[in-house]
């Protein structure tokens, strides 16, 4: 059986950079060798455009294409009828959403659900468009251990939200939300479902038949594929209330100057020429993920957090934001009163990568109470001589205040 190691020796970085310990996977994770020479092959031996042009290599880049996003499709466990779009990224997809509901599902008057954890990619889009149209942003509140407050959450339902959108797995703490629960009270309201899964892709392997919901949008880049590429996934008749966000080619059936009919999902919502090495590429990543076994990667990540939260919570003055159950890999720290980019910059100096500041959710660190964090974050690749350097890299930075 192919183990965590086996794992690591796929990804060319660390033989190539064996001095850095890279502990910035929540920003965006390594590539493997397999995912690096799919995009070359395209280039090399496939390119040409998708669904256009009537020769061979057209065809064959068609095929390929298609088929890259039926393995992606079904590595998410679909409902039956579901379908999977290709966007750049989990932002591009949640500019589609919040646009696309706008006038269709949502009207003035309505309200929508989200939650003080969110990264901006899922509150600003929202912000910008339910502004114009008069409609109220409802926030679920964080508890005394910096998870959702369940209370609240089933409180404010009770306003009957049109949309409750909230993350898989927070990226600024690392904590798994119960997200099959959650949709079920929101769809018990008769709310539209979304979940950001720009960090949940990665947590383990997915059942979006069983967590049933509506949409569930990612980055590829944070699943060991190239960036630029990500997916959203809808049930079919959710994917149909959405005004399309950019218009052109590929996405119609016919044009006019008296009037143009858009063509049928998936393409009515991809206008313009994809990024099909992009594709191929997540595809890849996928297809790369399955030769392992998912438990036994997941096993060694937690064996990975245990060890860095409890020796990052040994280390005298630091304090944690992260707990430790239900933790996709995380662990985000602070030094009361010195600020976080001042402790990354010197364990950037001993070539430990991690994060420091807000990580794209302002409101979440408002409602901590503080400045920001410093987060090391985690991924299957990793090893326990990283999470020691990691430590006591920090035990030293910590010294030096
Ligand atoms: N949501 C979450 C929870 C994230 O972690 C990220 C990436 N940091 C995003 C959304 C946005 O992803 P991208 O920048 O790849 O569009």
């Amino acid at each position: 059986m192919l183990t965590a190691a086996d794992f690591r020796g796929q990804f060319p970085f660390f033989t190539a950079h064996p001095d850095w310990v890279y502990l910035d996977n929540a920003a965006t994770a390594h590539k493997p060798q397999t995912v690096i020479e799919r995009e070359l092959a395209f280039y090399q031996h496939q390119n040409s455009n998708v669904h256009r042009a009537a020769h061979g290599l057209a065809h064959e880049a068609t095929r390929a294409f298609e088929q890259a996003r039926s393995t992606v499709h079904q590595f998410l466990n679909p409902a039956a009828d579901s379908q999977l779009i290709w966007t750049a990224g989990t932002t591009a997809g949640f500019n589609q959403l919040a646009f696309g509901l706008m006038g269709t599902l949502l009207q003035p008057g309505d309200r929508i659900l989200l939650t003080a954890l969110e990264h901006h990619a899922n509150i600003v889009p929202w912000q910008f468009h339910c502004e114009r149209y008069g409609i109220q942003i409802d926030v679920v509140p964080l508890d005394s251990e910096n998870r959702l407050d369940l209370v609240a959450f089933h409180q404010l339902l009770e306003h009957k939200p049109k949309v409750v959108s909230i993350s898989h797995v927070s990226n600024g703490l690392g904590h798994i939300q119960p997200i099959r629960q959650l949709v079920a009270a929101a769809k018990a309201v008769g709310a539209l479902t979304i979940i950001d899964g720009a960090q949940g892709i990665s947590a383990g392997p997915l059942d979006l038949a069983a967590i049933d919901c509506d949409f569930y949008l990612f980055s590829g880049h944070k699943l060991y594929a190239p960036t630029g590429i990500g997916a959203l996934y809808g049930k079919t008749a959710a994917l149909q209330l959405l005004r399309p966000l950019m218009y052109g080619g590929e996405m119609i059936k016919q044009v006019s100057f008296t009037g143009t009919v858009l063509n049928d999902l998936p393409y009515r919502l991809e206008a313009g020429t994809p990024n099909i090495a992009g594709a191929l590429g997540l595809a890849a990543a996928v297809e790369f993920l399955q030769r392992f076994d998912p438990e036994v990667l997941q096993q060694h990540k937690q064996q990975l957090l245990q060890r860095l939260h409890q020796g990052c919570a040994q280390i005298p003055g630091l304090q944690l934001l992260s707990g430790l159950e239900d933790n996709a890999g995380i662990v985000s720290l602070v030094l009361p009163g010195e600020h976080p980019s001042d402790l990354a910059t010197l364990l950037d100096q001993q070539k430990i990568a991690v994060r420091a500041g807000t990580h794209c959710a302002m409101p979440l660190y408002a409602a901590l109470q503080q400045p920001g964090a410093v987060r090391l974050s985690l991924a299957p690749y990793n090893n326990i001589a990283e999470v020691d350097a990691a430590i006591a890299a920090l035990a030293q930075a910590v010294e030096l205040f």
